[in-house]
Formats: C-alpha cells, sequence, structure tokens
C-alpha cells in the first residue's frame, strides 16, 4: 500500500500520454506554449507502462489517462491494452475533449477501456468555439454519443466561468441528465498559463444557479474522489470538483505522470521528480525509490483559497501539462 508522508493512501496515478491540443481552452493552453517537449523527449508507451506496472505492484488500483488531449498520441489503445492486460480488474479511464472520439471510442472500449470522463463546457456552438478557440461543439457532441453507443462509461466535465458559460449551467445539467450522464462541475483553477482576468464561479455560486430549479441534497464525498456529491428532487445525482475548499486535500490519493517522465505529487505546485532514466535504464528498484521520495513530500494542501485570489495563489503548474 502506499501512504504518503502525511497518512493518506495514494491509490491513483493519472497518467498524461501527451502535452498536446487540438483546442486552445482559454482556461489551460490560451495560446500555443512557448516550446512543446520535443517528441524524443516523450516517454514510450512501454517506458510509461514499465512505471505503471511499479505503481500497481504497490498498491494503485485507478489509472485515469489524460493529457493535453490523449486521444492525440497515436496508438493509445494499444498503451490502453498494455494496463488492461496487466491488471484486468483495475479501474481504468481516460479524460478527454471528446473531438475525436467518434473514431476512437470502439477500439478503446475493445482495448479494456471503462470509462471516459469529456469535458462539455457550453451547448451554444458560439461560446463553446470562444472557450476552445476552435469551433467544436458538433465534433464533441458527436463524440459522446459515440461513446455512450459503443457502451463505454461516461460522466461530463464542466468547467463554469463567469460571463461567459455560467448561464449555461442548469442546461448542461439537462442535457446530461436526459441522457443518464454524470455531470461534474469543476472549479475554475487559476493558473499563469490561463487567459488574464478569466473568473470561475466558487462551488458556492454553482450550487446556487443549480438551486434556481432544484432542491439539492449533499451526499458528501464519494470515498476519496475529488467530486463531492449532491442529489436533486428527482434523484438525478451530480458533482462538484471544488478544490478552493479547505477539506479538498484531506483525503487526495492522487499523484501524476507527465508524458516525460516526471512525477508530480500534487496539482498546484511546481514539484517533481523524474522516473525517466530509471525507466529508460528499465531500472524497477530506481523506479521504486522516486515513487517513495514523492510520495514521503507529497504537500499537505493547495494554495487555491476560498477568497480573493492573491498573487501566491495563482499555480505555476500548466494543465496540458499534468492533465488537470
Ligand atoms: N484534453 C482533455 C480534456 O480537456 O478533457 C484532458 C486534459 S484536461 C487538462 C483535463 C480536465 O482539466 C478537463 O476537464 C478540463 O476542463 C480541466 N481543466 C483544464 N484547465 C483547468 C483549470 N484551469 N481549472 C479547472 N479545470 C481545468
Ligand atoms: Fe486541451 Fe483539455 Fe486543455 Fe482544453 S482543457 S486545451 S482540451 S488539454
Amino acid at each position: 500500500m502506499l501512504i504518503d508522508g502525511h497518512g493518506r493512501i495514494v491509490n491513483y496515478l493519472r497518467v498524461s500520454v501527451t502535452e498536446r491540443c487540438n483546442f486552445r481552452c482559454q482556461y489551460c493552453m490560451p495560446e500555443k506554449p512557448f516550446s512543446w517537449v520535443p517528441k524524443e523527449n516523450l516517454l514510450s508507451f512501454e517506458e510509461l507502462f514499465l512505471f505503471i506496472k511499479v505503481a500497481i505492484d504497490e498498491g494503485v488500483n485507478k489509472i485515469r489517462i489524460t493529457g493535453g488531449e490523449p486521444l492525440l498520441r497515436e496508438n493509445l489503445d494499444s498503451f490502453v491494452k498494455m494496463i488492461h492486460d496487466y491488471k484486468p480488474d483495475i479501474d481504468l479511464a481516460l479524460t478527454t475533449n471528446g473531438y475525436l472520439l467518434p473514431q476512437t471510442a470502439q477500439k478503446l472500449k475493445d482495448a479494456g477501456l471503462k470509462r471516459l470522463n469529456i469535458s462539455l463546457d457550453s451547448l451554444k456552438p458560439e461560446i463553446a468555439k470562444q472557450i476552445a478557440q476552435k469551433d467544436v461543439l458538433e465534433q464533441v457532441l458527436k463524440g459522446i454519443d459515440k461513446a455512450l453507443e459503443v457502451g463505454l462509461g461516461v460522466k461530463i466535465n464542466m468547467v463554469p466561468l463567469k460571463g461567459i458559460n455560467d448561464n449555461e449551467i442548469l442546461d448542461v445539467m439537462n442535457y446530461c441528465k436526459e441522457r443518464g450522464i454524470k455531470i461534474r462541475f469543476i472549479e475554475y483553477m487559476e493558473n499563469r498559463h490561463a487567459m488574464d482576468a478569466l473568473k470561475g464561479m466558487h462551488g458556492k455560486e454553482i450550487l446556487t444557479e443549480v438551486k434556481k430549479r432544484h432542491t439539492i441534497k449533499a451526499l458528501g464525498r464519494e470515498g476519496a474522489s475529488p467530486s463531492f456529491n449532491y442529489k436533486i428532487e428527482d434523484g438525478y445525482e451530480f458533482g462538484l470538483i471544488d478544490p478552493h475548499k479547505h477539506d479538498f486535500c484531506e483525503s487526495c490519493n492522487r499523484i501524476r505522470l507527465t508524458a516525460e517522465g516526471n512525477l508530480i505529487p500534487c496539482l498546484y505546485f511546481d514539484e517533481a521528480l523524474s522516473i525517466a532514466k530509471a525507466v529508460k535504464d528499465g531500472n524497477i528498484k530506481e523506479a521504486t525509490e522516486v515513487l517513495a521520495t514523492v510520495l514521503k513530500n507529497k504537500p499537505k494542501e493547495n494554495r487555491w483559497s476560498m477568497d480573493d485570489i492573491s498573487q501566491e495563489d495563482i499555480s505555476a503548474r500548466a494543465f496540458y501539462e499534468t492533465g488537470g
């Protein structure tokens, strides 16, 4: 079992397979990064898998593949299959913007993927275009339909932004409810890579918006899930990911691996240790030691605070690199 320096059990690994993306979401990657990680610096699937095996053997039982946009990485289904075949009962999920799902969903399902989280910030073509800086909505909706059609579990992620999509919270929730899909509203996390002047809605404001049409009952956090769950009058459940809340980090069970092999203990902070050399050398002992050091040094909590965001509370971490 993996336990961090604050006594929390860590059983969840998020693996970013690329930092590249076909969208330029305002809250994540409004412009092209100054320099992409050169392709030759990316770990191969075999190298990433070597570390994943170490993590699974040490107690990780939940893996999420993410990015950048993970579906841009060629032959991703072969990577999914490697993980699935090693431990078929692992909770294996992927986060995607959905754009490439029409042509990839079936292959991913066949390879052993269980669940998808798909980002959907608006049902209005113009607003979706404004956020992603590309005309994406029609293709994303097709992607969601395809994922449901092939039998993948689907959840939707929405990041409500003031003055942009804050008036669509109820509509996107209703779209999900009609399809029997859970929606999770994510508080915008301030970071230095996002577009200036962007303002997110805090959890309380999101709930106030939902309450305009529904009565809601708090259910609580599902185990160590980042999502706090709520139920409305007809039993439909939705989630709120609220990293600005002081108790968010208490049950954090996550570590993150980037495509170039940096092992990151916390989404907020820049600190990371590389496992690249260890996996390139096939050195399992060294990879296990790096993992142990990262766990020992995992910060107690992030610095996104509830109230006014100071300069100190703006994370330098790029979401397209860590995968959120
Ligand atoms: N490209 C994929 C996607 O968009 O779903 C996967 C990577 S993306 C970084 C993972 C999740 O992080 C998405 O749901 C996205 O909405 C969320 N995200 C990105 N930047 C964020 C920010 N600044 N605050 C909150 N959520 C953010
Ligand atoms: Fe790309 Fe996802 Fe970031 Fe949007 S949130 S720019 S889709 S990585």
